[in-house]
């Protein structure tokens, strides 16, 4: 990991993984986990500019979506691109195609599950040639009221935000990816 000239070495006495980046010197996965998001994703400070608001969701929901939109959550592809050495960069669930956001959020077949039965729950069309930027800007479906809009925004995201938790829960705990889990969870 060039970018952040990382030096470890394994202290015997300790047993724990030695780095210079943390005040005490111990390595911890939490710590990196908040280096890449504060210094390679730069999101370090709150959300500005495109930030959309969406009071029926909780605002950690807003700033996945805010961050999603402006590239900046940890996917391979993105991390790739600002110099982290990765073993791969492909989907970690389906291993189909390299990860990123619109593959990972959407088109990657276990979010896509979840997305067509939201949709057709909905009695809304086809999701299959939607970009990121539609589905969470909302502008894919104008048949809608303000108001049911607003409600449909609001699942679309939350959706969005379970998708990359369950993500996440099979990256680091290696637990099972369940769609149905995630449909109720919404
Ligand atoms: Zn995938």
């Amino acid at each position: 990991m060039a970018l952040l000239n990382v030096y470890t070495k394994q202290d015997r006495a300790m047993d724990s993984w030695m780095w210079n980046l943390a005040s005490n010197g111990i390595f911890t996965t939490k710590k990196m986990a908040s280096i890449i998001d504060e210094v390679i994703l730069n999101n370090g400070s709150r959300p500005q500019d495109g930030f959309l608001k969406n009071n029926l969701v909780p605002s950690k929901v807003s700033i996945f979506i805010w961050r999603a939109l402006k590239r900046r959550i940890p996917i391979r592809t993105e991390l790739d691109k600002r110099g982290i050495d990765l073993d791969s960069v492909r989907c970690p669930l389906c291993d189909d195609d390299v990860e990123t956001i619109e593959h990972s959020l959407l088109f990657c077949r276990h979010a896509m599950d979840i997305w067509v039965r939201v949709f057709k729950w909905w009695g809304l069309g086809a999701v299959s040639n939607l970009s990121i930027n539609e589905l969470f800007r909302g502008n894919c479906n104008r048949s809608l009221s303000p108001f049911m809009s607003k409600i449909w925004q609001s699942i679309e995201w939350t959706c969005g935000y379970m998708i990359w938790n369950n993500r996440n829960q099979k990256v680091f705990s290696n637990s099972s990816w369940s769609g149905s889990m995630g449909l109720m969870e919404i």
